[in-house]
C-alpha cells in the first residue's frame, strides 16, 4: 500500500520501526498534492520546503535516540484560519491576502511540538462562514467523491485534503458544525472537542463564545490521536479548560458499546432528510443495538431552536470581532492615496475586503445587537441557549451519549445553495446545538446513500468534558461496520 493511503498511526509505527523515513512520507504526501491538488484544491498554501526541513529534523531527532511521540513525522494539513508565523494567513479573506502573521497559534506550536509535519494551509469558508467552502475569496474545493460537488464547511479543504489522501491528517474549527459537517459529507471522521478543550489562541476569530478547533482524519483513532496531541489547557485562552484532556486515545482503543446507553434524537430525522441518510442512520441504530446498546429515543424540544438562535448569536459576535479588519492593521488597504480620510480608507477597504456571506452576517449582527432590538434578538437567542444546554443535561440523565444523522443530506452540487443562504444554514441543523451549549461531538462514516453513492456521517454527542465517548462510540461503530465489511467502511479511494 502506498504512504499515502496508510493512517496516521501507521505512518507513526513505520517510522518508528526505522521502516521509513519522514522525508519520504513527506515527499509521498506532497507528490499526491501535486498529482491531485489541481483538481481538488484543498490546499491555499502548500509549504514543500518547509514541510521537507521539518521532516529531516524529526528524522534526525529520531536518529539521535530521542523518544518521539506518537504522530512524529506525520504530515498535516493545517486550516488557514490558524496563525502561522512561517506561511501566510488568510481565513479565506481578500482582506488577509499577504498577511503574515508574527507569531503562530497555540494549536500550531502544538503540532510542531508533536513533530507533525505541516504540509501548508488548506480552503476555507471566508473566516470559516458557510457549509460548502463556496464563500472562500480564493475559489472552491471539490469534493474528492464527486468534483461536481461541495466538500462540506467551513473546513471543506481540511475535509478534502484528508479524503483524497493528500494528508492523513487535517484541523479544523467548529463554531456550528465546520468539522463535523465536511466530515459526513467527504465520509472521514471529523471531532469537535468540548468548548474550551482545544485553545482559540491565534485562531482568527469568528464567533468567540462557539469557535472550536479539533481534527480530521480517516480513523477514529487518528482524530483522537490528534485531538490528544493539540489539546489541554492554554494559558493564552482565557476560557481554556482548566482540566486534563478527557482520555480520548484510550477510548478509541476501547472502542466497546455494551451496556452503554444510547439516546436517539427524536427532533433531527424524518421529514426533510434524504432517504438514503435515514437509512443509513437506521442501520447504525441497529448496529449499535446488536453490539449491546441500549438504544431509547429521547426528545430535545428546544434543539428546533437552535438554528435560528445561532444566526443571531455568531453573526453578533462576528460582527465585535470582525471590526478589527481595517485596512490599518493588518492585509488590504485600497484608496489610501492621500486625499481620503482614515474613515473613507476602511470603509472602502472592507467593501473591497469582504465577501457577501460575511458582509451579511456583519450586518444581521450589528442590527441585532443595536439599542432597542437587542433584547429582543440577541437576549432572546441567549435564552435559547440555555434551554438548549437543559434539554442536554436533562437527556445526559436518560443515556450516555446521543446520536443523530450529522447533516440532512448528503454532499451538494456545487452552485446549487450559492444564492440561497436559509439552503445553505441548514446544512448544520443537527451540528449546531451541541456548539451553542458547548458540548462534544463527533462524526464517523456510516455508510453511502443508495441514491447517489455519496458519504453518510453518524453524529455522536456527549456531555461538556465526555469527549472519550465519542471516540469510544465512534471507535465500535467503525470497528462494526469494518467486520461486517471485511474492511475499512469506504475503502474504495474516491477515483481522482
Ligand atoms: N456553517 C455554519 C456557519 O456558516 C458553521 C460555520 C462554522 O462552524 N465555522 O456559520
Amino acid at each position: 500500500m502506498s504512504l499515502t493511503h496508510r493512517n496516521a498511526a501507521e505512518l507513526g509505527a513505520l517510522m518508528a520501526a526505522g521502516e521509513v523515513s519522514a522525508v519520504e512520507v513527506a515527499q509521498a504526501h506532497l507528490d499526491r498534492v501535486a498529482e491531485v491538488d489541481s483538481r481538488v484544491h484543498a490546499f491555499l498554501h502548500v509549504a514543500a520546503e518547509s514541510a521537507l526541513e521539518q521532516a529531516r529534523a524529526v528524522d534526525a531527532r529520531r536518529a539521535a535516540g530521542e523518544k518521539l511521540g506518537p504522530l512524529a513525522g506525520v504530515p498535516i494539513a493545517h486550516k488557514d484560519v490558524f496563525t502561522t508565523r512561517d506561511m501566510p494567513t488568510t481565513a479565506g479573506s481578500k482582506i488577509l491576502e499577504g498577511y503574515r502573521p508574527p507569531y503562530d497559534a497555540t494549536v500550531t506550536t502544538r503540532l510542531r511540538e508533536a513533530g507533525l509535519v505541516i504540509l501548508g494551509k488548506t480552503n476555507l469558508d471566508e473566516f470559516a462562514m458557510g457549509s460548502s467552502t463556496e464563500n472562500s475569496a480564493y475559489g472552491p474545493t471539490r469534493n474528492p467523491w464527486d468534483l461536481d460537488r461541495v466538500p462540506g464547511g467551513s473546513s471543506g479543504g481540511s475535509s478534502a485534503a484528508v479524503a483524497s489522501y493528500q494528508a492523513p491528517l487535517s484541523t479544523g474549527t467548529d463554531t456550528g458544525g465546520s468539522i463535523r459537517q465536511p466530515a459526513a459529507v467527504t465520509g472521514i471522521v471529523g471531532m469537535k472537542p468540548t468548548y474550551g478543550g482545544s485553545s482559540r489562541y491565534g485562531l482568527i476569530a469568528f464567533a468567540s463564545s462557539l469557535d472550536t478547533p479539533g481534527p480530521f482524519a480517516r480513523t477514529v483513532l487518528d482524530a483522537a490521536l490528534l485531538h490528544e496531541a493539540f489539546s489541554g489547557h492554554d494559558v493564552m485562552d482565557t476560557t481554556s479548560i482548566h482540566a486534563e484532556v478527557p482520555p480520548v486515545v484510550e477510548a478509541a482503543r476501547q472502542a466497546d458499546v455494551a451496556g452503554l446507553r444510547v439516546g436517539v434524537v427524536r427532533e433531527f430525522g424524518g421529514e426533510g432528510y434524504q432517504p438514503g441518510v435515514t437509512a443509513r442512520f437506521q442501520e447504525a441504530v441497529e448496529l449499535l443495538e446488536s453490539l449491546g446498546a441500549k438504544v431509547t429515543e429521547v426528545s430535545c424540544p428546544s434543539f428546533t431552536y437552535a438554528l435560528p438562535a445561532y444566526y443571531l448569536i455568531a453573526p453578533s459576535e462576528c460582527s465585535s470581532n470582525l471590526a478589527r479588519f481595517d485596512g490599518m492593521r493588518y492585509g488590504l488597504r485600497v484608496a489610501d492615496d492621500g486625499t481620503r480620510s482614515a474613515e473613507e480608507v476602511m470603509a472602502l477597504t472592507r467593501a473591497a475586503g469582504f465577501g457577501a456571506e460575511v458582509k451579511r452576517r456583519i450586518m444581521l449582527g450589528t442590527y441585532a445587537l443595536s439599542s432597542g432590538y437587542y433584547d429582543a434578538y440577541y437576549g432572546s437567542a441567549q435564552k435559547v441557549r440555555t434551554l438548549i444546554a437543559r434539554d442536554f443535561e436533562a437527556a445526559f440523565h436518560q443515556v450516555d451519549v446521543l446520536i443523530s444523522p450529522t447533516t440532512p443530506t448528503t454532499a451538494f452540487p456545487i452552485g446549487e445553495r450559492a444564492d440561497d443562504p436559509m439552503a445553505m444554514y441548514l446544512a448544520d441543523l443537527c451540528t449546531i446545538p451541541a456548539n451553542l451549549a458547548g458540548n462534544a461531538a463527533i462524526s464517523v462514516p456510516c455508510g453511502r446513500a443508495d441514491e447517489d453513492g455519496l458519504p453518510v456521517g453518524l453524529q455522536i454527542m456527549a456531555p461538556v468534558l465526555g469527549d472519550d465517548r465519542c471516540y469510544r462510540v465512534g471507535a465500535a461503530v467503525e470497528k462494526a461496520f469494518e467486520d461486517r465489511w471485511g474492511g475499512p467502511l469506504l475503502k474504495e479511494a474516491p477515483s481522482l
